[in-house]
């Protein structure tokens, strides 16, 4: 048993240079520490992010109440706790808040205090964080969704689709996917400045050109991926995050363009665009309260990847209702939309009971911690979603992956996505 003798954090910032907390867990002289993200477009369900509201110095963003709970209260009680017992620390942490959405002490404080503890147990057990979590055995590289071309909430250029991914599906090595992303991102750079536009990228490292016709950004992708030597729907795929809280009104989206359309006419363009540019994954192509619609799109559909990101909100509650429902096939995984990491585990594992494939996600305003890159392989998920290969807080988690690919070396095999 190692104990817990103390408890520190500290503001820091994070990748769109807003302050964020960061937690450092000490067992007498030996130290981890954990930096929590920040979404932009955000669940209305999501766990609470504590923020200084009244703080005018930092326009009401610093985290320095949140940084004061940990020093004052939450090292107290954590104080002499057994480091390994993962779960007794986030439930004396979920208990000390009290409240559903962890409003009183905040999902950022209690988690960065969390993924601290598991780093500090993994470091003082001498193991890799990758196999602290779920999986003890045949490790699995999880498959990278890229996000290279940013619109909607990440971006200014009228795009209504939040995020434009590719997934390199015949990859049969992690560095070999990155390899494949990396041709096909430069190709479309090149092909972005050839139309004169911009190659300046959004928040998540995608490229954001002024284009604001969803099609014009999926033919942009396509001619990348050709020129790259690969075949569309085959060697690599095209993903979508629509994030579709954003494009509703009056129960109407405004999905394929600015015109507000029925629910009907927009699962009937969702085939459409599923079929001509054989797009295998969309993640939150409707409402996060509207449940109907998302049943609709899964009877409409045969095998693309329906993804609940604001839907579930990485929720147990939420994903049983939609799996009660068919919403969807996948679930994003976003720690800090619950705010510990054992009730993280505890829905990647309900997820995997259920078929679901669970996807493990940053956030678009993330940090140098590596934390998701070994969560994925420490989960057997078969996706990682974290961004375009820019922007180091994106590519850290890349490196990462291809670090444990090395230390894996023979053993090193890639996730089952089909
Ligand atoms: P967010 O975006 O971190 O701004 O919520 C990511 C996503 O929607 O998947
Ligand atoms: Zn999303």
């Amino acid at each position: 048993m190692s104990k817990i003798s103390k408890v520190i954090a500290r503001q820091v910032f994070d990748s769109r240079g807003n302050p964020t907390i960061e937690a450092e867990v000490f067992s007498k002289n030996t130290s981890s520490s954990a930096i929590c993200p920040s979404g932009a477009s955000t669940g209305t369900f999501e766990a609470f992010e504590k923020r200084d509201k009244n703080n005018k110095k930092y326009l009401g963003k610093s985290v320095l109440n949140s940084v004061n709970l940990v020093n004052k209260i939450i090292s107290k009680k954590l104080k002499n706790k057994n480091v390994h017992n993962q779960e007794k620390i986030d439930s004396l942490l979920i208990n000390l808040d009290g409240t559903k959405q962890k409003t009183k002490l905040g999902a950022n404080t209690i988690l960065s205090v969390s993924m601290a503890v598991k780093k500090l147990s993994a470091k003082l057990k001498r193991i890799p964080l990758y196999k602290a979590f779920l999986v003890k055995k045949d490790f699995k590289l999880p498959y990278p969704l890229m996000n290279i071309i940013n619109g909607g909430a990440h971006a200014n250029n009228g795009l209504r689709i939040q995020e434009f991914m590719i997934r390199p599906d015949k990859a049969k090595s992690f560095s070999e996917a990155i390899r494949i992303c990396f041709l096909v991102i430069n190709n479309l750079r090149s092909l972005i400045k050839k139309k004169g536009l911009s190659t300046s990228v959004g928040d998540e490292g995608g490229f954001a050109p002024m284009i604001s016709k969803n099609e014009d950004a999926l033919d942009l992708i396509v001619k990348a991926i050709n020129r790259s030597g690969f075949k569309n729907g085959r060697d690599v795929s095209i993903c979508l995050d629509v994030a579709a809280n954003e494009l509703f009104k009056n129960n109407l989206y405004s999905i394929h363009s600015k015109k507000l359309e029925s629910v009907e006419r927009s699962v009937k363009n969702y085939v459409k665009i599923i079929n001509k540019y054989k797009i295998k994954s969309i993640e939150d192509p409707f409402a996060e309260n509207d449940w109907l619609s998302w049943n609709r799109l899964m009877n409409s559909i045969k095998k693309t990847q329906i993804v609940g990101d604001d839907l579930y909100v990485t929720n147990l509650e939420r994903l049983k209702k939609g799996f009660l429902n068919n919403s969807s096939n996948a679930i994003l995984i976003k720690l800090n939309q619950i705010g510990s990491v054992s009730e993280t585990l505890e829905v990647i594992k309900f997820a995997q009971i259920i078929g679901y494939q669970t996807i493990i996600s940053h956030r678009s305003g993330d940090s140098e911690d590596t934390f998701i890159a070994d969560l994925a392989i420490g989960t057997n998920s078969s996706q990682i979603k974290t961004g375009s290969l820019s922007r180091s807080e994106r590519v850290a988690k890349y490196n990462q992956l291809l670090r444990i690919e090395e230390e894996l070396g023979k053993k090193a095999k890639m996730n089952k996505i089909h």
